[in-house]
């Protein structure tokens, strides 16, 4: 059951930190999200794009959708007009096919490049030595806006590992932040969350700790 406790854990985090505090909302029931919409809170999280969709029609309007899982290029047609922010673009082909949706309804869609920080062949994003041409393509394409780099640590408990991961990505983001005008770095989860906040992350993902 989710309860006053959780809240306190999310105002500390928020304390420490100047960020923005994405809840992922993963598995939740609609119930526990408007635990924290009642209690200020308006970003949330979800991997699925239908989960996504079918919680955004049962909660208030005002919530801003992050799309945080992989995403399938024949997905993007149902999702593409519903989300606030998507972390997870990590191809040419994905880049295009929003792109290709996006201004076919002229809209703009924000968007953040997933980088591959972690060795584990399970995470998906763009090497780093790919990092510069990729954001050069995107460039290119007018409907979409790259607006930072997200990125997923190791899933270990070695916090050190963890760190240079973040640091490495970290550096990216200074490098390129100006030239592409980068203003997020989405790393931090439940697990890691501190070690990101220490690496220079301004955008946290956070699920499991807030929900047991
Ligand atoms: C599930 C998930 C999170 C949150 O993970 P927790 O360990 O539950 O905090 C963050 N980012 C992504 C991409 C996720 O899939």
């Amino acid at each position: 059951m989710i309860s006053k406790l959780n809240l306190k854990k999310l105002k500390k985090i928020k304390s420490q930190f100047f960020g923005t505090v994405v809840i992922v909302s993963k598995r939740r029931s609609v119930e526990e999200i408007l635990f924290y919409y009642k209690n200020g809170h308006r970003d949330f999280g979800e991997n699925r794009v239908e989960e996504l969709i079918t919680k955004k029609e049962l909660l208030p309007a005002d919530i801003n959708w992050h799309f945080v899982g992989n995403l399938q290029t024949k997905k993007v047609k149902k999702i593409f007009n519903k989300v606030h922010l998507i972390h997870s673009l990590d191809s040419i082909k994905l880049a295009d096919q929003l792109d290709k949706r996006a201004t076919y309804k002229n809209i703009k869609i924000n968007c953040l490049v997933q980088v591959k920080i972690a060795k584990e062949a399970t995470k998906s994003g763009i090497r780093c030595e790919m990092l510069e041409n990729f954001l050069l393509h995107c460039e290119k394409l007018e409907n979409i806006n790259i607006i930072g780099l997200m990125g997923m640590g190791t899933n270990t408990n070695d916090l050190k590992l963890v760190s240079s991961e973040f640091d490495e990505l970290n550096h990216f983001f200074n490098i390129f932040k100006n030239k592409y005008n980068l203003k997020y770095l989405s790393i931090g989860m439940s697990n890691d969350y501190k070690v990101a906040i220490k690496s220079g992350s301004n955008m946290l993902r956070i699920g499991s700790l807030l929900f047991e």
